[in-house]
C-alpha cells in the first residue's frame, strides 16, 4: 500500500495554495491523501504567524504528534509555512521530533527532504529567504497540484510585500515585493482551465502593485493590450512598459474557460481606477472587491502607516462603485490598536457605517512579534476591544443585513460547492458577490456546477434559495463531496 500523508493548514489563502501544492509533489511521489493522522506517514503542518496564537497552535499541535510518533516511529513531520521561515531553528529547539523544516520559498523540495531525512537519519531545516531563489521556485504555482475544489484554483501572481504596516509580520517574513512574469501567470491559467477549471483566484500581499517590478518589452511606444502582454517577449532595443494588475485582469479573464476570476488582496492606496475599469468591462471578473480599512481613524491609520486617509479610502470605494455595477464590498478592520482613543473608535463605526460593507472580518488587535506595533505600549484594556468590537460588529451586521435583504427575489447565478455540512439536505454555493447560498439538494449538483438559484430569503451571513435551472455541469473530475457551511 502506497504512504499516505496528511496536510494540515492554518492561515490565509496564500497557505492553502502552498498546501496544494506540496500535496501535488507527495501525490506525485506516489503517496495517497488521508485525513486521518493515525493513518498518515507524513504529516505536514503548513503554519502562518499572522493569526494570533500561531506559535501555540503549532507546538500544541506538535505535542499531541510527538505521542503518536512514540507508537509509530515511521511517521515523519514536517513544519512548513511562515512560522518555519521566521523562527527556522527554533523549530528543532522546541520539537526535536521535527523531522524537517521548510520555509516558505522550498515548497517545491518537499519530497526531496523527506528522502535526505529517511537516509540520512538527521533532521533537516533548509529555509531559504526571496533573495536566494529564483523565479520559478518563489512562485510554486508552477508545481503539480492537488486541487482542494477541482473546479477552482488559486493562482499566485506575486510574493513579498514592500508596505510597511506597524502590525504586519508580512514583509519580514515574505521579503519584499515581487510579481510573478506576466505571460508565467496567463500560462498557468490557461492549464487550469484545460484541466476544467472555471474560477480562478489571483493572490498577492498587494496585488494592485502587481508589476511595477517588472517591464515588458512593446514593438511601439503604444500601451499594449492584454494579448501582447501575455505573449512571447519582445526584442530588447523596443520601448518597455510596466504591466498593470488591470492588464492582468483582462487576459486572465479572457482565457477560454475562465467563467470566474477573483483577486485577493488589493491596497486602498494603490487602488486605481483601470482595475476598477478592467472589472466592469472583463464579464468574468467577479462583483466583488475585498478592501481592508483596518480603522476609520485617520491617526490610527497614520499609526499603522497604511498610506492613506478615511476620506481617500472613501473616495477610492466611491469610485470603484461608481463603475462596477452591483459591486459587493467586503474588509478587514482592527480594533484596539496601540493609542485607539474612544473618538478613533467612533471615527471607526462612521466610517463603517458609511462604507456600508456587505461583510467585514473584524479583530482585537493583539502584538506578533517582530513587528513595530509590537514594541507599542497597549492603552486599550481588553474589556475596552470587546466591547468596540461588539459595536462595530453590530455596525457591520446592519449592512450585511440590508444588502443581503435586497437579493430578495433576484435569481442569482450560484457556483456550487457542495454539501451544507451543517445541512446534508441542502447544497451551498457562492454568487458572483461571493455571497454564500443555501438552497435545497432535492437536485443533486455536483460541486463546480453552475445553476441560476432564485434568492427566497437572507440572514445577515447568508441566503436562501430555489434552484431555478442548471447552466452546467462541472467540466473537472469530482473530488470534495461537502462543502464549509
Ligand atoms: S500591505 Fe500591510 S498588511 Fe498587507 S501584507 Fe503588506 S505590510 Fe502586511
Amino acid at each position: 500500500m502506497a504512504d499516505r500523508y496528511l496536510i494540515r493548514t492554518f492561515g490565509c489563502q496564500m497557505n492553502e495554495h502552498d498546501s496544494e501544492r506540496i500535496a501535488g509533489l507527495l501525490q506525485s511521489d506516489g503517496m495517497e491523501q488521508t485525513g486521518d493522522a493515525d493513518e498518515a506517514d507524513v504529516v505536514v503542518l503548513n503554519t502562518c504567524c499572522i493569526r494570533e496564537n500561531a506559535d501555540n497552535k503549532l507546538y500544541g499541535t506538535l505535542g499531541h504528534l510527538k505521542s503518536l510518533k512514540q507508537r509509530r516511529p515511521h511517521l515523519q513531520i514536517v513544519v512548513a509555512g511562515c512560522l518555519s521561515q521566521k523562527d527556522r531553528a527554533l523549530v528543532l529547539e522546541r520539537a526535536p521530533h521535527v523531522d524537517v523544516v521548510l520555509g516558505t520559498h522550498n515548497v517545491h523540495r518537499t519530497a526531496e527532504l523527506l528522502e535526505q531525512r529517511r537516509r540520512t537519519g538527521a533532521a533537516v531545516v533548509e529555509v531559504l529567504d526571496a533573495d536566494e531563489v529564483d523565479d520559478v521556485d518563489l512562485f510554486p504555482s508552477a508545481l503539480p497540484v492537488v486541487r482542494e475544489r477541482g473546479h477552482a484554483a488559486w493562482v499566485t501572481i506575486q510574493v513579498g510585500c514592500d508596505n510597511t504596516c506597524a502590525f504586519c509580520i508580512v514583509p519580514a517574513v515574505r521579503g519584499p515585493e515581487s510579481s510573478r512574469p506576466f505571460a508565467d501567470v496567463v500560462d498557468e491559467v490557461r492549464r487550469a482551465a484545460a484541466e476544467g477549471v472555471t474560477e480562478v483566484t489571483l493572490l498577492g500581499q498587494n496585488v494592485n502593485s502587481y508589476g511595477r517590478d517588472l517591464t515588458l518589452a512593446l514593438r511601439s511606444g503604444e500601451r499594449p493590450d492584454a494579448a501582447h502582454l501575455a505573449g512571447p517577449a519582445w526584442a530588447a532595443s523596443v520601448p518597455r512598459v510596466r504591466p498593470l494588475f488591470a492588464d492582468l485582469l483582462r487576459a486572465v479573464g479572457s482565457v477560454p474557460g475562465i467563467r470566474r476570476v477573483r483577486y485577493t488582496s488589493p491596497h486602498p492606496k494603490d487602488l486605481r481606477d483601470d482595475t476598477a475599469a478592467a472589472m466592469a468591462q472583463v464579464p468574468s471578473v467577479c462583483e466583488h472587491l475585498h478592501l481592508p480599512l483596518q480603522s476609520g481613524s485617520d491617526r490610527v491609520l497614520a499609526a499603522m502607516h497604511r498610506g492613506y486617509t478615511s476620506a481617500r479610502y472613501l473616495e477610492r470605494l466611491a469610485a470603484a462603485r461608481s463603475t462596477v455595477p452591483d459591486l459587493a464590498v467586503t474588509t478587514d478592520v482592527i480594533v484596539g490598536f496601540p493609542g485607539e482613543t474612544a473618538a478613533d473608535a467612533e471615527c471607526t463605526l462612521e466610517v463603517a457605517a458609511e462604507a456600508q460593507f456587505d461583510a467585514a472580518f473584524t479583530f482585537i488587535f493583539s502584538p506578533r512579534p517582530g513587528t513595530e506595533a509590537a514594541d507599542l505600549p497597549a492603552t486599550v484594556p481588553h474589556e475596552v476591544s470587546v466591547e468596540r468590537l461588539t459595536r462595530l460588529r453590530s455596525v457591520v451586521e446592519r449592512s450585511s443585513l440590508r444588502a443581503n435583504r435586497a437579493r430578495i427575489g433576484l435569481d442569482e447565478e450560484v457556483l456550487v460547492e457542495g454539501r451544507s455540512k451543517r445541512d446534508v439536505d441542502r447544497l451551498t454555493g457562492r454568487t458572483r458577490q461571493n455571497r454564500l447560498v443555501h438552497f435545497p439538494a432535492g437536485t443533486p449538483l455536483r460541486p463546480g456546477t453552475y445553476a441560476t438559484v432564485r434568492i427566497t430569503d437572507a440572514t445577515q451571513t447568508h441566503l436562501s434559495g430555489e434552484l431555478v435551472e442548471v447552466l452546467s455541469p462541472p467540466t473537472h473530475r469530482t473530488r470534495i463531496p461537502v462543502a464549509a457551511g
